[in-house]
């Protein structure tokens, strides 16, 4: 389970983060949903303790989560950053190996994890030999994917995970990233600027704007109850035109 608890974050006279809080139950998705800017990564880097909060708590699974004592969430927490991340140094197989090896894997098991994994993200075998500029963007995408489920951590956090994918491949991505959140049992928070894969991916989402919590719940709570204008303008603004819904 992930408890933040009054979070506040200012970066000079930015805020990126004013008094949020959330939580994100075990085996559930969480979705933090909010435009360019409303402090997403920053709640996820604060989470992972790379990020000191100004004022507030994060407690994993029971326990505190500062700077100082990040380290044990290594092996616990599985992180995709919000542009991928994979080092273009390193081919494929070699990044998704890293965290396996950083904690002393021997080859033969971290083989085995690859092969499953492989299989699981629907990645062609042929890509694990490649360098990260030799990959479609979808192939990255699992590839980054890969390697935050390689030490089979129970808490996922993706940082706009799909963004950079072309509409299509994104639907495809989002559908298999549904079944897979559903087959492995994780808790998830998954961050997001669209609402169409809040909608599809998050049991609970959390609308944040300019560093605020505008409304916690499920998408249906947020449609017919919304708690500010601003809620149904956010959720409206990325429906299609009535005139264009006929023709859907
Ligand atoms: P999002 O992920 O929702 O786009 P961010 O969390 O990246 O938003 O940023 C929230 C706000 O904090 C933005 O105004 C951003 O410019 C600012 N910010 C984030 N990180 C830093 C930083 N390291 N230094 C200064 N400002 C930052
Ligand atoms: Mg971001």
């Amino acid at each position: 389970m992930i408890a933040v608890l009054r979070a506040t974050k200012r970066y000079g006279a930015i805020t990126a983060l004013e008094d949020v809080s959330l939580e994100a139950r075990r085996g559930t998705t969480h979705v933090l949903l909010g435009s360019s800017g409303s402090g997403k990564s920053t709640l996820l880097r604060a989470i992972l303790g790379l990020v000191p909060l100004d004022a507030g708590d994060v407690v994993v699974d029971g326990l505190p989560v500062t700077p100082a004592s990040r380290r044990r969430l290594v092996g616990q927490v599985g992180y995709v950053v919000q542009e991928g991340g994979l080092y273009p140094h390193l081919t494929a197989r070699d990044n998704v190996a890293l965290p396996a090896d950083a904690v002393g894997w021997p080859r033969p098991r971290t083989a085995e994890r690859l092969d499953a994994l492989t299989a699981l993200v629907g990645l062609d075998e042929g890509a694990l030999g490649r360098y990260p500029s030799q990959l479609s963007g979808g192939q990255r995408q699992r590839v980054g994917l890969m390697r935050a489920l390689v030490l089979d951590p129970p808490l996922l956090l993706l940082d706009e995970p799909l963004a950079a994918l072309d509409p299509i491949v994104r639907a495809d991505l989002q559908g298999e990233l549904r079944r897979l959140f559903a087959a492995l049992g994780k808790t998830v928070l998954l961050v997001t600027h669209d609402v169409r894969e809040a909608v599809l991916l998050g049991a609970t989402i959390t609308l944040l704007h300019r560093g605020r919590v505008v409304q916690q719940g499920a998408f249906a709570d947020l449609a017919r109850r919304p708690a500010q204008p601003f809620v149904s303008e956010f959720l409206g603004a990325q429906a299609p035109p009535p005139e264009l819904r006929e023709l859907l």
